[in-house]
């Protein structure tokens, strides 16, 4: 199959020509249909996260099971499914107790110690894989394996009750996903960025006010959460005027 692998740290992606891998004991074979990229990819690559070389990376695959491992029952063969990052657990240690797999240092993640969605198969855990649902394109449900994770996370940490108003600071990978959650969870919901170009997107994906920074927040009347979904410090921080008392301010 071919496969797209970062040969070392700093190293250029190669498209190169290697053997279809075998899933192992519960474990499935996917055919890739759909594979986003992040920029977690750019952060692997250049050994600012974790990451084995060689290595094929890619952590929102999204494809049609092909084959299953032994001892694999939950899922068969031509499921659509998507894999997100953390696919296995040590399920002993403090975190895995805690419910917070997360942080396990014994984890299996996609790309990072199991090979990732770059490449025409990959295998995947099978208790790890998601359903996707009828009629949602491969193309579009990629990104939630990992964006959409992120920002969900970020939502339900906040805790926001019926009458709070959620902010979404930066409208990009993160961000257009977090302002069309926060509407359809039915809050009031408000984008943040000094980019007047995407005014009108941040409007169409469900935005019920579009501002430019902390002052014009506060001006709105507030946020109870602001999702910070931008990766500049300086725009983050100064939302914080618009914080109001008792708000939360998620870092994504
Ligand atoms: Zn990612
Ligand atoms: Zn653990």
């Amino acid at each position: 199959m071919k496969a797209a692998v970062v040969p070392e740290v700093h190293g250029k992606w190669q498209l190169k020509d290697v053997p279809t891998p075998k899933p192992g004991s519960d474990q499935v074979l996917i055919k890739m249909h759909a594979s986003g990229i992040c920029y977690t990819d750019v952060h692997m690559t250049e050994g600012i996260l974790p990451a084995r070389f060689p290595n094929t990376i890619g952590h929102e695959p999204v494809g049609e099971i092909v084959e299953l491992g032994q001892n694999v029952t939950t899922r068969k063969i031509g499921d659509r499914v998507g894999v997100p990052w953390v696919q296995h657990t040590c399920g002993r240690c403090e975190w895995c107790q805690r419910g917070k797999s997360l942080f396990c240092s014994e984890q299996i993640g996609t790309g990072v110690n199991i090979a990732g969605g770059h490449a025409e198969y990959m295998v995947a855990y099978a208790d790890a894989t998601q359903l996707l649902p009828e009629g949602l394109q491969y193309e579009q449900a990629a990104p939630i394996f990992c964006a959409g994770y992120t920002v969900y996370s970020g939502l339900r940490i906040a805790e926001p009750k019926p009458h709070e108003r959620i902010a979404i600071v930066g409208v990009g990978g993160l961000g257009h996903l977090a302002i069309q959650y926060a509407k359809v969870c039915g809050f009031e919901t408000i984008a943040i960025t000094h980019s007047k170009d995407k005014e009108e997107l941040a409007y169409k994906l469900g935005a019920d006010v579009v501002i430019s920074d902390g002052k014009g927040l506060k001006k709105s009347g507030g946020a109870d959460v602001i999702l910070a979904t931008s990766n500049s410090y300086k725009a983050t921080g100064d939302t914080l005027k618009g914080l109001r008392p008792d708000g939360r301010l998620v870092l994504l």
